[in-house]
């Protein structure tokens, strides 16, 4: 008789379905472990920070800054085009190969493996704003910012959440050694540009990787236009939208998640789409989505009845 063989991977993600007592979540740790894990955690994520000051003794040349802005806006891409529209919300599919490479590259972010962050992010959208959301500007915008990553209930990766790929064992390897591309990532820095090389491409395009991506938890959920009622706070704003390559789209991007695009218009700047848009016309991805024509007539029947509301306030002020 075959028997299903049980995998600690199966005992976790049974967890999550609150099928076995066995939880990552609450996998019994030593006293104390979380402040330890935690402090030395923040302790790095500071020190990153700090060691940016170091560029007014190392300086910066014309290759330090090349370096930056390669590092940063891949990075970016490797976050929005891979960790949010694939990973997260599998707006559009590609190979296996592919699939790695842009896990790969997200991860060299800093911002954990693909699953934990995949993960996570489903939590956001299935509770936006409200008390289960990992990180809502409602509980303070700092905490939205940066500060929930170290709390410990957000610690673990939440496979139940990400079953459909933490399937692949070679992405739940990465997962757990996300610390992997960004060592490599150093020394590639290290190797290009020397100490400078590391500080400009490593250090710093880190820190302004990390909050360009935090600004959407925290600014896209407070400050901008709304053309959707989704119920929480996201809103629409350009100036995100440019920092983050398209992500800054949120009201849009709460009202369809599915969609590839987060810039429903051609006016709405969105370079992750037109990103993919190319590797999709040399065929590195496939089956983009793009909003159904029922999101479009929303759009319009809430933009006419904005339009008349501020006609009559005109009206009578
Ligand atoms: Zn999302
Ligand atoms: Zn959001």
């Amino acid at each position: 008789m075959e028997t299903k063989k049980t995998t600690a991977f199966d005992s976790v993600a049974q967890s999550q379905n609150g099928q076995s007592a066995r939880d990552v979540s609450s996998i019994e740790e030593p006293d104390g472990w979380w402040s330890r894990y935690g402090n030395v955690s923040a302790a790095i994520y500071w020190g990153i920070h700090a060691s940016c000051l170091l560029a007014f003794w190392v300086g910066v040349s014309a290759a330090d800054i090349a370096l930056f802005l390669t590092t940063f806006w891949l990075r970016v891409f490797g976050i929005t085009g891979g960790f949010h529209r694939y990973f997260s919300h599998r707006s559009y599919k590609t190979s296996r190969p592919m699939q790695f490479a842009l896990a790969f590259l997200g991860t060299s972010a800093v911002q954990k493996g693909p699953l934990w962050w995949a993960g996570t992010h489903r939590v956001h959208h299935r509770y936006s704003d409200e008390e289960p959301d990992p990180h809502s500007p409602r509980k303070g915008f700092w905490h939205a910012h940066q500060l929930w990553i170290f709390e410990k209930q957000w610690h673990d990766t939440r496979l139940g959440e990400i079953r459909d790929f933490a399937r692949f064992p070679e992405l739940v390897w990465l997962n757990q050694w996300h610390i992997v591309p960004p060592i490599l990532l150093a020394f590639l820095c290290y190797g290009i540009g020397g100490f400078s090389g590391l500080l400009w491409g490593m250090g710093i395009s880190t820190v302004a990787c990390w909050h360009a991506t935090y600004t959407i938890n925290s600014l896209s959920h407070r400050w901008g236009s709304v053309r959707f009622d989704t119920g929480d706070d996201s809103k629409n704003n350009w100036v995100l939208a440019l920092l983050t390559l398209g992500e800054g789209w949120h009201n849009n991007h709460h009202r369809f998640m599915n969609s590839t695009r987060q810039g429903f218009y051609w006016w709405e700047i969105d370079i992750t789409w037109y990103v993919l848009r190319a590797m999709q016309a040399v065929g590195l991805v496939w089956d983009m989505k793009e909003p159904p024509a029922s999101i479009y007539a929303e759009a319009s029947t809430n933009g006419a009845a904005r339009a008349t509301l501020r006609s009559e306030r005109a009206t009578s002020s």
